[in-house]
């Protein structure tokens, strides 16, 4: 079944029993903290959820997220699109014990009421997701000189094979 007005809070128990697959879109309205973090008002996240159990009988949500926000670059201070995308398998569990338990695979889902605040899921992805420094993709930016270590390494790896052929010469 799908629904493009997803559920918020939902019992995992009965969306598990059920398998149920469910979609939709969700603004930064339903994200406050997402909101806090990037720049504009405006930001589309396109949510899939399908739940189930695993082999051990673990209720599980695969979550897939896509959509994008707008950020400021950290090197030329315009604002551009980042693409969010995020493929992650969570494991509902009672408690921070059983989190530490599981499989490096899942990602946990602490609810000890087997209810699940989906918007809040979604938002916890979508952070993640973020990138740690908001920059445009090189070629994109309007700033020609870069300031990044790792750039500047390459400059200096240029400068010195000139001399490194000089010593080759000599
Ligand atoms: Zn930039």
């Amino acid at each position: 079944m799908s629904d493009r007005l997803l559920p918020k809070t939902i019992n995992v128990g009965q969306f598990v029993a059920l398998e149920r697959r469910v979609d939709g879109i969700l603004t930064l309205t339903d994200l406050p903290r997402l909101r806090g973090d990037v720049a504009g008002e405006h930001a589309e996240i396109a949510v899939e959820l399908v739940f189930l159990r695993d082999e051990i009988n673990r209720p599980i949500i695969k979550s897939h997220i896509k959509g994008n926000v707008t950020l400021k670059c950290q090197r030329c201070l315009e604002f551009y699109r980042q693409p969010i995308s995020s493929d992650s398998l969570l494991a509902v569990v009672a408690n921070e014990s059983m989190a530490e338990a599981l499989p490096d695979s899942y990602e946990a889902v602490v609810s000890e009421d087997n209810s699940v605040d989906l918007y809040r899921m979604v938002e916890d992805e979508c952070l993640l997701s973020l990138p740690l420094i908001a920059r445009h993709h090189a070629t994109d930016c309007d700033v020609l000189m870069p300031t990044m270590s790792g750039t500047l390494d390459e400059t200096m790896m240029e400068k010195s094979t000139p001399f490194a052929v000089l010593e080759e010469l000599i």
